[in-house]
C-alpha cells in the first residue's frame, strides 16, 4: 500500500449521478493504481434533505460500477460530537466567534451593501461585540485571517489557482440548532480520515480556500486538490435532465452495461492517446490526473450507445445470459424455461445496443406462442406455403442430429424437394417460428429453439394457415 488517500464523499439528497459517478470513478482508479486507499464517507449533515433511500440508491450505483472501498461507509451523521470538540476547539483558540446578528439583520446589512456596490459579506459586528446577549440564539464563525493576503493552492489539474483573502466570508461553521455545516465538516473529517488527495467536482474550487484556512486553523496538514471538470450537454450548458436520464441507475434499466458506463464516464474529460475502449484493468493501470482535462467534457449519448453495444457484442455470453433473465423479466416474460439463454445471447448480439434491445429481440424464443405480426403473416403464412413449410417440419423431424449443420443440411433437401431458394424457404419459417420477417438467421433459430418448439411452432403456423 502507497500513502495516498482519497476518499468519495456524496450527499445522499438523491441518485449518484453522471458526475458524482465520474468523480467517484477517478479516485477510485488513482487508489488502486497507487495502491492506496479508497474511503467513501456519506456527508449527511444536511438531515432534512438526507435520505437513508439515496444512501442506498448510491451504494448500489457504486456497487454497480464495481466501484469498491476499502474503507467507510463513514456517516457524517454519526459524528457530530467530534465536530462540536472541532468548534469549541477553534472558539478556545480565538479562530472562531458566536454571532447573535439575525437572519433579518443580515439581509438588511447585505441590501445595503449592494446598494453601496460593495460585496456582501458579513460585516463582523460579533466580532467586536464585547458581551454576549443572555439566551439568545447564535451561530459559530470562522475567522478569516490575514484580509490582506491571499490562499493559494497547486491544482493537480487545474494549475495554480489563487484568491483573496478579502473575498472570504466569515463562514457559519455551526448553524444556531447546533447542526455544522459542510465546509467545516469536510475539513474535519478529511484530515481525520487521513485524506491526502481530494479529488472531487470543480463546483467546489470557491470552497477550496476556505477550506484550507481551516486546516491551517486547526493545525492540520493541508491535503493537495484535483477539481474536476464539470460535465455539459450537447448544447453547452451543464448537463441536467434536460439532456436526457442523468442517474447512472436509469442507464441499467435502459439496458447499459457497467463496462460501458465505466468505460464512458472516464472518457469525459480523460484520455490516452485515441484508444477508446479500455477495461477496468487497462484503466488501473493507465490512469492519470495528468491526462484528465482542464475543460469541461460534453455527454454524448450516441457514444455510449456506441460503447455499449461493443461490450453487448464482446461480453461473455453465460453471464450476458443471465443478465438477459433479468431484462425480460422486465418486459414481463418469464424466460426460466426455455433455450439457453447465453446461447440467445449469441443470436442477437450483433444487433442489439442495449439490454432492453436484447430482451425485446429475445422474447419471441421465450413466448408460449408466438404473436404473428399481421403484415408478415399475410405475405408468408398463406397457402401457397404450406408445402414448404410441411417439407421443412418432416426434414427437421428426420434429423438425428439438431445442429446447425444438420439444420443447414435439411434445408438443403428442402430447396431441392421444392425447387425454391433459400430466400423462398426461409421467409415463411421465420413468420412460423418468430411472429416477424427480421430475427436472427433462421438456422440459429431453429438451432437455439430446438426440436419440440420448432416442430410445434411450424405445425402451429402450418394450421393457421388454413
Ligand atoms: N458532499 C459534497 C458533494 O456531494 C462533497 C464535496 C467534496 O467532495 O468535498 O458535493
Amino acid at each position: 500500500m502507497s500513502g495516498l488517500r482519497v476518499r468519495f464523499a456524496p450527499s445522499p439528497t438523491g441518485y449518484l449521478h453522471i458526475g458524482g459517478a465520474r468523480t467517484a470513478l477517478f479516485n477510485y482508479l488513482l487508489a488502486r493504481k497507487e495502491k492506496g486507499t479508497f474511503v467513501l464517507r456519506i456527508e449527511d449533515t444536511d438531515v432534512a434533505r438526507s435520505t437513508q433511500e439515496s444512501v442506498d440508491a448510491i451504494l448500489q450505483a457504486m456497487e454497480w460500477l464495481g466501484l469498491s472501498y476499502d474503507e467507510g461507509p463513514f456517516y457524517q451523521s454519526e459524528r457530530f460530537d467530534l465536530y462540536r470538540q472541532k468548534v469549541q476547539q477553534l472558539l478556545d483558540s480565538g479562530k472562531a466567534y458566536r454571532c447573535y446578528c439575525s437572519a433579518e439583520e443580515l439581509e438588511a446589512r447585505r441590501e445595503a451593501a449592494l446598494k453601496e456596490g460593495g460585496k456582501p459579506k458579513y460585516d463582523r459586528t460579533c466580532l467586536r461585540r464585547t458581551e454576549a446577549p443572555e439566551g439568545s440564539p447564535y451561530v459559530v464563525r470562522f475567522q478569516v485571517e490575514d484580509e490582506e493576503g491571499v490562499t493559494a493552492f497547486d491544482d493537480r489539474i487545474k494549475g495554480t489557482i489563487t484568491f483573496r483573502n478579502d473575498e472570504l466570508d466569515d463562514l457559519i461553521i455551526l448553524r444556531s440548532d447546533g447542526t455544522p455545516t459542510y465546509n467545516f465538516v469536510v475539513v474535519v473529517d478529511d484530515a481525520e480520515m487521513g485524506i491526502n488527495l481530494v479529488i472531487r467536482g470543480d463546483d467546489h474550487i470557491n470552497n477550496t480556500p476556505r477550506q484550507i484556512l481551516m486546516y491551517k486553523a486547526l493545525g492540520y496538514p493541508v491535503p493537495g486538490f484535483a477539481h474536476v471538470p464539470m460535465i455539459l450537454g450537447a448544447d453547452k450548458t451543464r448537463l441536467s435532465k434536460r439532456h436526457g436520464a442523468t442517474s447512472v441507475m436509469v442507464y441499467r434499466e435502459m439496458g447499459y452495461l457497467p463496462e460501458a458506463m465505466v468505460n464512458y464516464l472516464v472518457r469525459l474529460g480523460w484520455s490516452h492517446g485515441d484508444e477508446e475502449i479500455f477495461s477496468m484493468s487497462d484503466l488501473i493501470d493507465k490512469f492519470t490526473l495528468e491526462a484528465v482535462g482542464k475543460s469541461a467534457g460534453v455527454f454524448n449519448p450516441e457514444k455510449l450507445l456506441w460503447l455499449n453495444a461493443h461490450y453487448i457484442k464482446t461480453g461473455d455470453p453465460a453471464r450476458l445470459g443471465k443478465l438477459l433473465l433479468e431484462y425480460l423479466a422486465a418486459e414481463g416474460i418469464d424466460a426460466t424455461r426455455g433455450p439457453d439463454p447465453a446461447a440467445v445471447v449469441v443470436t442477437l448480439r450483433e444487433r442489439a445496443r442495449t439490454m432492453v434491445e436484447m430482451a425485446k429481440g429475445a422474447a419471441f424464443y421465450y413466448v408460449p406462442e408466438v404473436t404473428y405480426e399481421a403484415e408478415a403473416a399475410a405475405k408468408f403464412l398463406t397457402e401457397a406455403q404450406r408445402p414448404v413449410l410441411e417439407s421443412v417440419t418432416a426434414r427437421l423431424e428426420a434429423l438425428e442430429t439438431f445442429d446447425e449443420e444438420a439444420i443447414s443440411q435439411a434445408f438443403g433437401m428442402v430447396m431441392e424437394e421444392t425447387g425454391l431458394k433459400l430466400g423462398k424457404v426461409a421467409p415463411p419459417v421465420r413468420v412460423a417460428l418468430t411472429g416477424s420477417t427480421v430475427s436472427p438467421s433462421v438456422y440459429e433459430v431453429i438451432a437455439v429453439l430446438g426440436r419440440e418448439q420448432t416442430l410445434q411452432r411450424l405445425r402451429r403456423a402450418a394450421a393457421a394457415i388454413s
